[in-house]
């Protein structure tokens, strides 16, 4: 057993750290950080070990001073170097921190939510006498800035006044990070919490937000003020020693050898499928398809690098779209609850850094820029379930683009530039503009969505609530089913002799128990993403060709709608290979082709039919209007323009009479009109006579 001291730092440096000390002498002074791991102060003498997480301040100050003054063999000399220490055991949940804390040595894991630019913190100030002209030293402390008492000369003596000496006064660079709680630690919607941390030197400018790292440092506390002065309650601060970037998916979850037999016993299961989708929102009758969907989005595609450059996204985005009380909001929190990284929020209510990033100049940051990470960035490599997509904020609309297909959401604003990750699925629900879902209209015109983000979903579904006598019952059956097994569950918590036992119970939630727990789940996807990378077999390639071609084909005949673009294949191909996955499969064949082509089919008939033609038209979802109207709005134009020369601007009846001849309806011809005035196309020249501009 040891006491702190440097020369046992040294002799632990010696004994484990030789190798290390000689490659940072080598680096020296671009690198300045020794690495630590605490296992090793663990194995030379558990005492030290636990003195440093008791004893921070001292023990750490003992270890920086034995690595400045270790003999090196080399002609470097170490100064303002650094031990960092990681790989603590324990880690303390943010939202536990308590007063026992405070001085310690501890480690949280976490978010990076916010950071401030790095800036220079002045750390020994020099401070000139004004009367004599000597240089007093003043070490500066956290936070507040410190001016010497008197001048250091004994002949002077004078309390002022000071002249701060840029030159010969030492700054190091610093950084504010507020960390927060990983949405994998928060089971059952709780707000996460966060904790500021404060960088300098090396660390400052490490991370960006949205990465996920394990801090280590000391807690300390500092007082708040208010009006009235300063308060008994104290702030939390973590003083930043060392940062472990976390870039591996799902670390976090923990997959034991029973689990991974269990996990194989499944894959060879037939019924695979249907207990996947019987596991998703089983609360909510029917939408099997959309569920089977969801069940692909979460076990999702690959990444991929290509030779040049390129990245192409494996994770697929899905738009929910229907009328209002259809249960979207409900499958959007199953999501999450079963995605391993998962985070929910609302187009509107987020945050102030929405649901991309943004950077601004606020408090956090002590008058320097803050960049703060928003929804999709905090999500980066899990799922994203944004619920009134179309409620989005301007600044968000024009990122978003980036953000779902290159997976990067870059900033430039005032002195800040990055290029932050957002490597998530996104699966988004939206209302129509109008209340209800209208089948005749395009869908670009019914949400408040630019055509161009709309084409970056892979998969569009509508729920529409229509009555029907026969659906109407199963849901309602069903709903009063879940709603029977929770009063029986409540009425036994509550009272004492209800009468009613855990059998009864077990018995009513046989209909709304997901057939795989979501802990199960999670873990079974965790598995095929780590494990799993399946490659198209020759078949199944010309099946994905062939049915892409079909439909291309009937693009071809003159006159004809651009049924689907090469997106859709790309979809396609993200879905087969997601498909494989569920079954563990390292290829993917025809039986996934044909699973994934009836999905993207039901998708295809919603959003991208013509209802006036019954044609697919991928210019529905692409442009917001097929061909079939563009084709009328053309006539129309031709119309107004021949009315035009005729007698100098076109009057309604004579457009409206024209139009009819054409086989285009009246009340269509009215509509038309206002959207071309709408659009500045065409003006009223006076009462209902038109012109075209
Ligand atoms: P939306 O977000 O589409 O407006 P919600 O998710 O808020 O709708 O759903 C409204 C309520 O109706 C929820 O409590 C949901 O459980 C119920 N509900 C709607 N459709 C179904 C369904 N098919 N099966 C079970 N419950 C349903
Ligand atoms: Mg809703």
């Amino acid at each position: 057993m040891v006491q702190s001291s440097i020369q046992v730092w040294e002799d632990f440096f010696k004994r484990y750290y030789w190798e290390n000390i000689l490659e940072l002498a080598k680096n020296f002074p671009e690198k300045r950080s020794l690495v630590v791991q605490f296992p090793d102060i663990e194995r030379f003498d558990m005492e030290l070990a636990r003195e440093l997480l008791e004893h921070p301040d001292l023990v750490i100050k003992h270890s920086n001073e034995a690595l400045s003054s270790i003999d090196l063999p080399a002609d470097v000399v170490f100064t303002e170097t650094h031990v960092r220490i990681i790989k603590i055991p324990e880690r303390i949940q943010i939202r536990e921190l308590r007063s026992e804390n405070i001085n310690k040595f501890i480690a949280v894991s976490g978010l990076i939510r916010k950071a401030t630019e790095v800036r220079p913190k002045i750390i020994n100030g020099a401070f000139k006498c004004q009367k004599c002209g000597e240089i007093t030293f003043m070490p500066q402390g956290e936070g507040k800035f410190v001016e010497p008492f008197e001048c250091e000369n004994d002949v002077c003596g004078r309390k002022g006044a000071f002249k701060l000496v840029h030159d010969q006064s030492e700054f190091i660079d610093a950084q504010k990070l507020r960390i927060q709680e990983s949405p994998d630690d928060l089971r059952g919607g709780e707000q996460p919490q966060t904790l500021d941390v404060d960088v300098d030197d090396d660390l400052a400018g490490l991370v960006s937000p949205g990465d996920r790292i394990v801090l280590s440092g000391v807690l300390r506390s500092f007082q708040r003020s208010n009006r009235e002065g300063k308060s008994t309650f104290f702030d939390l601060l973590l003083d930043g020693n060392s940062i472990d970037i976390e870039d591996k998916e799902f670390e976090d979850i923990e997959i034991s050898k029973e689990d991974i037999e269990e996990i194989v016993t499944l894959g060879k299961d037939p019924e695979i499928y249907k207990k996947i989708i019987g596991s998703i929102a089983p609360s909510i009758y029917g939408y099997e398809e959309v569920k089977e969907a969801m069940a692909l989005q979460l076990f999702s595609g690959m990444a991929k690098h290509l030779p040049d450059g390129a990245r192409i996204r494996g994770d697929m985005h899905i738009l929910l779209v229907g009328d209002p009380g259809v249960a979207k909001s409900q499958l959007l929190r199953y999501a999450v609850k079963l995605a391993p990284r998962g985070i929910y929020t609302s187009g509107k209510s987020s945050t102030s850094a929405g649901l991309t990033a943004t950077a601004v100049k606020d408090e956090f940051g002590d008058g320097r820029w803050t960049l703060e990470a928003g929804a999709l960035v905090l999500a980066d490599m899990g799922l994203a379930c944004v619920d009134e997509l179309d409620k989005m904020e301007a600044d968000d609309r024009s990122s978003m683009h980036e953000a779902m297909e290159q997976q990067t959401i870059s900033i430039a604003k005032a002195g800040i530039m990055a290029t932050l990750k957002s490597r998530c699925a996104l699966l988004g629900a939206a209302n129509p503009k109008f209340g209800r879902f209208d089948r005749y209209e395009p869908i670009a015109k019914q949400i408040n969505m630019p055509p161009a983000l709309l084409s970056r979903f892979d998969l569009i579904f509508i729920l529409t609530d229509e009555p029907s006598v026969n659906r109407d019952t199963a849901i309602a059956e069903h709903i009063l089913k879940a709603h029977y097994a929770g009063e029986l569950s409540t009425r036994r918590k509550n009272i004492v002799n209800s009468g009613i036992s855990t059998d009864d119970i077990t018995k009513a939630m046989e209909i709304i128990r997901p057939v795989l727990e979501a802990e199960k789940l999670r873990k079974y996807i965790a598995y095929t993403k780590r494990n799993i990378f399946p490659i198209i077999q020759d078949d199944a390639r010309k099946h994905l060709i062939d049915f892409y071609l079909g439909l291309r084909k009937q693009g071809e005949a003159p006159d004809s709608p651009v049924p689907v673009t090469a997106r859709q294949l790309e979809a396609l191909i993200r879905l087969a290979e997601a498909s494989a996955r569920v079954r563990l499969s390292n290829v993917i064949t025809t039986d996934d082709t044909s699973r994934i082509i009836r999905i993207v089919m039901a998708s295809l008939k919603q959003v991208m039919t013509d209802p006036e033609t019954g044609r697919l038209d991928a210019d529905i979802v692409n442009v917001g209007m097929g061909k079939s109207q563009r084709d009328r709005i053309k006539v129309l134009r031709e119309i107004i323009r021949d009315l035009q020369k005729e007698m100098g601007a076109a009057p309604i009846e004579e457009i409206i009479s024209r139009a009819e001849e054409s086989g285009i309806k009246k009340e269509t011809v009215e509509d038309m009109i206002q959207k071309l005035k709408s659009a500045g196309e065409i003006i009223e020249s006076s009462n209902d006579r038109f012109r075209v501009v």
